[in-house]
């Protein structure tokens, strides 16, 4: 078997034409506030990448860059500021930050009506709940990516055995969280599973997101299984330095039904996502509602 790509840069578009559409109903577009604290370059090629996304479907963006020196005290205070202010939509805090500062509580300061990622302990509250919140944008885009290969319908999970490999709070965890919702049979699988490959094998679909290159290989996957990738680990070719999933890719399309490359695959997802979930808080706020 040779597996079909899932193709990430054309479901981002689709996500991404939606998102316009609904941005120019709005009375006035709305606007998202990054913030950093350390000058780290994977986060200054993120916010790169999300002003020329947000630029391109009329969203307003910024990047609030504290200054050398800031204090964990200066960051909550700015992002009450933002709080405070009717003109931002949502808000989200790039990370890293600062070894010494409690990144939960600062993530904390963000109000929830403003967490475009969902990354709040009130927005993984209403996630466990069943309730309205933004979604973080990546556990999202996987679950969108599965749900494309399986022909566009959120029903199509209902029954589905599905591993997801990784529990971190913003990435497995609210994964798994959302496939349950859609009534899939969920099994969490991390650095304690004894072994991992017995648990994949019986599964539908895997959902990899460990952070661990070549963890899933294709002797690990039932014949026609799904398998979507969420992992992005930097490993040194003679080439220079190559971005890889979690998945062992040559192996797992001997087996898969379909994969998600990486890159072109969840990443490009996961940005679409963030747009859509800022249209969502500006649609739910009155600031910017018609
Ligand atoms: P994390 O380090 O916080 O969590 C990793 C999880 O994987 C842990 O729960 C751990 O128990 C589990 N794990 C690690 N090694 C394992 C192993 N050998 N066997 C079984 N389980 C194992 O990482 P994270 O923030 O959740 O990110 C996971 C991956 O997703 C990373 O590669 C990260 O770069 C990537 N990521 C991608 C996107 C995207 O948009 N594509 C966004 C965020 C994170």
């Amino acid at each position: 078997m040779t597996a079909r790509l899932i193709d990430g840069k054309e479901l981002a578009e689709s996500v991404l034409s939606a998102v316009r559409e609904r941005v120019m109903r709005l009375v006035r577009p709305p606007l998202l506030v990054a913030v950093a604290v350390s000058d780290d370059k994977a986060s200054r090629a993120y916010t790169k990448r999300q002003a020329k996304i947000a630029a391109a479907t009329g969203i307003e963006y910024r990047l609030d860059q504290l200054p050398d020196g800031a204090t964990e005290a200066d960051l909550r205070k700015h992002l009450a500021s933002l709080n405070a202010d009717a003109a931002v939509t949502g808000v989200i805090l790039q990370t890293p930050l600062p070894k010494s500062f409690a990144i939960g509580a600062c993530r904390d300061t963000i109000v929830v009506e403003k967490d475009v990622e969902g990354v709040t302990t009130p927005a993984a509250g209403l996630l466990a709940t069943g309730r309205p919140a933004a979604r973080p944008c990546t556990a999202a885009a996987a679950v969108h990516c599965l749900i494309a290969a399986l022909g566009g319908e959120k029903s199509a999970l209902r029954g589905l055995e599905i591993a997801v490999v990784g529990r971190s709070d913003i990435v497995g965890k609210p994964l798994a969280l959302l496939l349950v919702q859609a009534d899939a049979t969920v099994t969490i699988c991390h650095r304690g599973t004894k072994d991992l490959g017995a648990v994949l094998r019986r599964m539908d679909a895997v959902i990899a997101a460990a952070g661990a290159a070549a963890l899933v290989r294709g002797d690990m996957l039932k014949p026609g299984a799904i398998v979507i990738d969420v992992g992005t680990n930097p490993v040194e070719t003679a080439e220079g330095t190559k971005i890889v999933g979690d998945v062992d890719f040559a192996s797992a399309c001997e087996v898969a039904s379909a994969i998600t490359p990486v890159p072109g695959g969840v990443g490009q997802v996961t940005t679409a996502l963030l747009m859509r979930n800022v249209v969502d808080l500006a649609e739910a706020s009155n600031a910017t509602r018609r």
